[in-house]
């Protein structure tokens, strides 16, 4: 989560990348794990869907984009959304919100830290002739009155980066990034390799997430215990997730 905040900018109430914890079993044999939720770059996205604006995308690569060129805030990819993926911006960007930029230490060794916001690039949407060329689509960055949510790093691979900032920073190797088409790349033979202990979320929706989740699946009477929303500055505009009661894995 921080590694991504610092990648992205994010508003301090808002994430990208969230962590829920959550703990399931009774005494003795309770435990507390672990949920990351990025965007689940959907096959099917509702996002997508129901935008009246057509600003939320299905892109290359199977990424769902936003662009913020379009994007008038209008919030249904909030409530469209199962997995409460999306935020709204409602402050101003600043630069360099939690690195000095400037700073050469903060260039780490691999890392591709990248100027908040970095909306003046552009892209050229060839996958989508309908569109015109050379908009703009948030990633590593964001806008004031536009819905935010996790790009899968998109402007890191669009500079050739092979890897996201939350899969790069965790000290646990939990995170696998990568092509699924690709049966020899990492990702499909790390879910390969699982067998059939592999779940996703919220399958029933109809959503077709890509994201894969290795391991057992959260109990049905897993409870929630969040990490995050307990200062009053983070609490302020509240978290999507809590905000609307989602449960990513009910
Ligand atoms: Fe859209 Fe939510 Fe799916 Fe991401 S997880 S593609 S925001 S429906």
């Amino acid at each position: 989560m921080v590694a991504c905040k610092t990648e992205n900018g994010t508003p301090a109430s808002h994430f990208h990348m969230y962590t829920h914890r959550f703990s399931e079993g009774t005494y003795p044999d309770a435990k507390t794990r672990y949920l990351p939720r990025p965007c689940m770059h959907c096959e099917n996205p509702p996002c997508v869907s129901v935008c009246p604006k057509k600003a939320r995308i299905s892109w290359k690569d199977g990424l769902v984009l936003t662009d913020v060129d379009l994007c008038e805030g209008v919030r249904v990819c909030e409530s469209a959304c199962p997995y409460g993926a999306n935020y709204f911006n409602v402050d101003e960007p600043k630069d360099a919100q939690y690195l000095d930029w400037d700073n050469a230490d903060s260039k780490l060794e691999g890392m591709w830290p990248t100027w908040s916001p970095e909306l003046s690039k552009e892209y050229n949407w060839d996958a989508d002739p309908e569109k015109k060329a050379n908009r703009r689509i948030a990633g590593s960055g964001y806008r004031k009155n536009t819905v935010g949510k996790c790009t899968f790093c998109v402007h890191r691979l669009e500079a050739g980066n092979t890897t996201t900032a939350c899969q790069q920073a965790c000290p646990a190797h939990a995170i696998t990034f990568g092509d699924l088409d690709d049966a020899t790349s990492e990702v499909s033979k790390a879910i390969t390799a699982a067998g059939s202990k592999v779940f996703k979320l919220k399958e029933s929706a109809g959503t077709k997430p890509k994201v894969v989740y290795l391991g057992e699946a959260p109990a049905a009477n897993a409870v929630p215990v969040e990490l995050v929303p307990l200062k009053k500055d983070v609490q302020k505009n509240g978290t999507p997730e809590l905000k609307n009661g989602t449960i990513p894995w009910k």
